[in-house]
């Protein structure tokens, strides 16, 4: 039972301090180790991420570098059969229509003349010709004369627009104005051809285009293109000129992992990008994978431990009972104790050592207490021993008769024969009570020369009898001090002449006394008369 109480007031078992640190010191070392391949697991793949978002940025880079040039060269072609002035005028608009068909970079083309005025348009929508364009952009295509990209701008449709012109000489090299194409921003355009190809990620990356000022071109929100965001650190490289990758908050205040690269044609830039989160939650995920699948380890290896140090602590614990039978005076008990073998040397050592102190122990206490219940002279039980066994009878009621005696004239012999002498004739009438009494029956010093027997469940008479059985042996043997010593013997019984040891005792006293004083060398049994006339 008390195995499983692990506290009982005095300590804590030792099994659970083992287990305790154990389990502990290897939840540490878990917890540590997620921590740090947390961080590991979360670098590597920040890393990865920065480099993957680079790569794409590249890509895209490269994949709209390829459509501006393919869009300048149909421009290109497109300046070049303007420059003959027939082309001008006859068939102009289906001329736009079938580039802008074939080749479908643009929304719109149209043909503008050297004062700005546009001469056919695709589509033409019937209010377009004949208007002239003010914005900063064919103004700078009017006076500048080459070709250009524009930043983006609301144009007279009040369209979100990207203006993208090449100019046109004739024959002899007059300026003959410029035909342009139109990328509608919010529409659907060539970029989203290119770059909404991709589709959103799952994990929340995506990419946009910005412009050599900032600008959103191409953005997966559409309500965020021709925003301004020169602030966000990517694009701010962007507009130095430069690619790259980097951790950044962006103008929203979310972490990302941006990878962004410049498209060389238009000095445009590419940020592709994942948020921070995105990495921090899937490691999160990795390592709480991780730590289920390391949990039944744990949880066996907090078993394995219990068990073993179970095991460690057992002799110590049987040390313990060992000492708290001691301490309850039972070392009768140890010996029962079997050694069993135990793994460890020194626990073995200490068992056994302990066992053998406790045998030693038990047979020293042994022999002290024989030692303590035996009269030295005689080797018969001594006067405590008598008292103890009586008061014991008496708690337990038990019937007896008791045969106290005493030597005539005893003082006699050691004047006579000397002290020595005279320990010798008690040696040898304690010979003679050995010899006597019945199997069972106690014989016991109860003084200097007076002895007395205990006859368990002996009645008066029977005691009687062995008391004058005793007497008259005596009379007919040479004492060492060469001639019969006579004794005087009383007797008395429980429970018929006394309700306890002391009345019977007492009795046996008196009777003993009437002896003697009748003369000597005879036995009397206890009467109530011996009580009311000694
Ligand atoms: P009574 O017949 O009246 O008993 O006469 P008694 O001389 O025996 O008288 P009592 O019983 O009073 O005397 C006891 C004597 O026993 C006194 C003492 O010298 C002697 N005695 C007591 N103990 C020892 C002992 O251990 N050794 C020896 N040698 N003598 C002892
Ligand atoms: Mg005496
Ligand atoms: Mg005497």
């Amino acid at each position: 039972m008390h195995r499983l109480r692990f506290w009982r007031g005095k300590g804590i078992h030792l099994s659970v301090i083992f287990t305790a640190v154990v389990v502990l010191s290897v939840t540490l070392t878990a917890a540590l180790n997620t921590i740090v391949g947390f961080e590991a697991q979360k670098d590597s793949l920040s890393r990865n991420t920065l480099e993957l978002n680079q790569i794409t940025a590249n890509e895209l880079s490269v994949a709209v570098d390829t459509i501006f040039d393919s869009m300048t060269q149909s421009l290109n072609s497109a300046s070049a059969h303007f420059s003959i002035s027939e082309n001008r005028v006859k068939e102009a608009a289906k001329w736009l229509d079938f580039v802008r068909g074939s080749m479908s970079f643009f929304n719109s083309l149209a043909l503008v003349d050297e004062s700005g005025k546009i001469t056919a348009a695709s589509p033409d929508n019937g209010d377009l010709v004949g208007q002239v364009l003010k914005s900063a952009a064919s103004k700078q295509a009017l006076t500048e004369r080459k070709p250009l990209v524009s930043e983006p701008y609301v144009a007279v449709t009040n369209r979100l627009i990207v203006l993208v012109s090449q100019p046109i000489f004739d024959g002899d090299g007059t300026y003959r104005g410029f035909i342009c194409g139109t990328i509608y921003l919010h529409g659907s355009n060539v970029l989203d051809k290119i770059l909404g190809k991709q589709g959103p990620n799952l994990n929340g990356s995506y990419y946009y285009v910005v412009d050599k000022k900032g600008n959103i071109i191409y953005h997966p929100e559409k309500i965020r293109i021709g925003d301004n965001v020169a602030s966000n650190p990517a694009v701010a490289e962007i507009m130095a000129g430069k690619g790259g990758h980097m951790k950044l908050v962006n103008t929203k205040g979310v972490p990302m992992l941006s990878g962004y690269a410049i498209v060389p044609s238009v000095q445009w830039g590419i940020v592709s990008q994942t948020p921070a989160a995105t990495v921090t939650d899937s490691v999160r995920g990795i390592v709480a994978r991780m730590a289920l699948v390391s949990m039944p380890f744990i949880l066996l290896l907090a078993l394995l431990v219990i068990g073993v140090s179970h095991r460690l602590a057992f002799p110590l614990r049987r040390l313990a009972v060992y000492a708290s039978l001691l301490n309850k005076g039972e070392t009768d008990k140890v010996p029962a104790l079997r050694l069993r073998h135990h793994l460890i040397y020194e626990a073995n050592e200490l068992n056994r050592a302990v066992i053998d102190a406790f045998r030693v122990m038990g047979d020293r206490t042994e022999a002290l207490s024989l030692e303590a219940q035996t009269d030295a002279l005689t080797g018969l039980h001594n006067r405590r021993f008598f008292d103890s066994l009586l008061a014991s009878w008496d708690r337990q009621q038990m019937p007896y008769a008791v045969v106290l005696m005493d030597l005539d004239r005893f003082k006699s012999v050691n004047d006579t024969y000397g002290h020595l002498k005279g320990d010798e004739v008690l040696r040898f009438l304690a010979a003679r009570l050995i010899a006597g009494k019945r199997d069972g029956d106690y014989a016991c010093r109860y003084g200097g020369e007076e002895f007395v027997l205990l006859l368990p469940y002996g009645d008066k008479e029977l005691a009687y009898q062995l008391a004058e059985n005793i007497r008259i042996a005596l009379m007919v043997e040479d004492a060492p001090i060469g001639k019969p010593v006579t004794l005087s013997l009383g007797v008395a019984s429980y429970p018929e002449d006394g309700a306890s040891a002391a009345e019977v005792v007492h009795c046996a006293d008196l009777a003993l006394y009437q002896a003697k004083e009748k003369g000597r060398n005879r036995s009397v049994m206890y009467a109530a008369s011996i009580q009311s006339n000694p």
